[in-house]
């Protein structure tokens, strides 16, 4: 049994959806309906286990994220009213209900299903609107509410895939994850309970299977035992994906996205890039935890107990091999080191306008975002500045600057050049947008031409002699991966300097 998991932009419109059940199709084999001839005319074994185990050979279990972009919607509305600003998640609201019903028409319209799926998304868009109210009303987002809301996008988008694909023949069941994985209650970023998640995957899911049927499950979700919505963290459906996975002992998870797998470089940026066939679980991990995209880095863990291979594959190019990912890669593959890059972040100071500053006042800072569910990517303090630099998300930043604000404020609130002033008298703070910055990271690969631990100071030399102005830097204990943040504006060129610097050029053309 194979997961697929879909990410949001291979869903992000009718005609992405339909390439999507196109792949489904291309991969899933229902069961036999008796012991001669399938329609295809292979003899189909029946390969279930004793004990219905959800084993079935040819099967496919469907993990499918929110339409690209809504997700960042659905917080942007809550957001929105909490602070009261109706119009703002109204519009959101109708946004989202157009886009979703555009779907359903695009796909389903000469299909009787087509009213059932719009019911859906309307009375979805609906039940929306009214918990945007009563945080309106309540004049506040928790960590609770905003799991709540966030959970709205991978729901519309399984019951217009499972629509989707029941209109294409399959068998197909929408199953939400919250009936599936369990989690602590740690809203945002939950942890999944493995043995009682594995419970309920064994009691729901596989019966499917040994029935034939597809189950398409949202991705990103949890609940906890008492049954309240979690999210596992931004871009968490990868995760999702191997939660069940491993939950169901599947023989490989298949990540679908938008590129050929990891490749040396973001395509976008050095369109040659080349693909990394094959990684094993260490590699891939590093990789995903400075950032690789593809890759949400908790991914990796649930597979590695199990030794369930995982592949990373482009449902824009379903024929590409992508890269394999496994606990031992064969001797023969080739090895490349990667640049991993990621853009649209900010960089927002937070300091005292005299020397002040505190590690204490730092902490707050560091404490208030994380408990509004703001993920910040790299910080540095500056004892010489006395401020801390956070580098986040430019879709976080405007909500950054809010939270930082109230955990700062004492008072009156005057601008000046160097950003906002805050509080007055004994303590005052200055705040403010510093610059769009970028990371790029670098990770070497061991056997890749003797020198995996020469990556970092060719790395820093290439950036050197680029005179890229590298602004904070981090590096992993292990030596084999550098992270800088430069200004976004210097990316583009700096990465392409790195490409042909590590002589990466050669090797992916060779
Ligand atoms: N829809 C969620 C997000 O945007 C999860 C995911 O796409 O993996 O973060
Ligand atoms: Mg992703």
């Amino acid at each position: 049994m194979i997961v697929h998991k879909f990410g949001g932009t291979s869903v992000g419109s009718p005609d992405r959806f339909a390439s999507v059940a196109e792949i489904v199709l291309a991969h899933h084999s229902p069961p036999a309906r008796c012991n001669g001839p399938t329609d295809a005319g292979i003899t189909a074994p029946r390969e279930a286990r004793p004990g219905g185990d959800g084993h079935r050979k040819g099967a496919t279990v469907v993990v499918v994220s929110a339409m690209s972009g809504v997700t960042d919607q659905l917080i942007a509305g809550a957001r929105a009213a909490a602070q009261g600003r109706d119009a703002v998640y109204r519009q959101i609201k109708a946004e989202l209900l157009s886009r979703h019903l555009d779907v359903v028409e695009g796909l389903l319209q000469r299909s009787s299903r087509r009213l059932e799926v719009g019911g859906y998304v309307e009375d979805q868009l609906h039940e929306l609107e009214r918990l945007y109210r009563s945080i309106a009303v309540l004049g506040e987002l928790t960590a609770r509410g905003r799991d709540t809301v966030a959970s709205f996008g991978e729901h519309l988008s399984m019951h217009i895939l499972a629509a989707l694909l029941r209109e294409r023949g399959i068998r197909a069941q929408a199953v939400s994850s919250s009936d599936l994985i369990v989690t602590d209650d740690g809203h945002g970023a939950a942890t999944p309970l493995m043995e009682a998640t594995r419970v309920r995957l064994h009691a729901r899911i596989a019966p499917l299977i040994e029935r034939g049927v597809l189950p398409v499950i949202t991705g990103y979700i949890g609940a906890t035992e008492e049954g309240v919505t979690t999210t596992l963290g931004r871009g968490g459906s990868d995760f999702s994906a191997a939660i069940i996975g491993a939950g169901l002992d599947a023989d490989e998870v298949w990540i679908w996205s938008d590129v050929d797998g990891i490749l040396t470089a973001d395509p976008n940026i050095v369109p040659h890039a080349g693909t990394l066939t094959e990684l094993s679980y260490v590699e891939a991990a590093d990789l995903a935890y400075v950032g690789a995209e593809v890759l949400h880095p908790k991914t990796i863990r649930p597979l590695v107990r199990r030794r369930i291979p995982l592949r990373i594959v482009n449902s824009f190019n379903p024929t590409h091999q992508g890269t394999r990912i496994v606990e031992s890669p064969g001797a023969d593959r080739r090895v490349l080191p990667a640049i991993i890059s990621t853009t649209g972040l900010g960089m927002i100071a937070i300091g005292s306008c005299d020397d002040t500053w505190t590690l204490e006042m730092a902490a707050r800072a560091l404490q208030r975002l994380s408990e509004s569910g703001l993920e910040v990517l790299m910080f540095s303090q500056s004892l010489s500045e006395h401020n801390l630099n956070l580098v986040v998300r430019q879709r976080d930043q405007d909500h950054c600057l809010t939270v930082l604000r109230s955990a700062f404020e004492t008072g009156r609130r005057s601008p000046s050049p160097s950003g906002e002033r805050l509080g007055e008298g004994g303590n005052p703070f200055r705040l403010g947008v510093k610059e769009k910055v970028a990371t790029v990271s670098v990770v070497g690969m061991p056997g890749w031409d003797g020198r995996r631990n020469g990556i970092v100071s060719r790395a820093f030399a290439a950036l050197g002699q680029h005179q890229t102005r590298v602004i904070a830097v981090a590096q992993a204990a292990t030596e084999h991966s550098v992270s800088f943040c430069i200004p976004e504006t210097q990316l583009h060129d700096a990465v392409r300097f790195l490409h042909r610097q590590l002589g990466l050029e050669d090797e992916v053309t060779s």
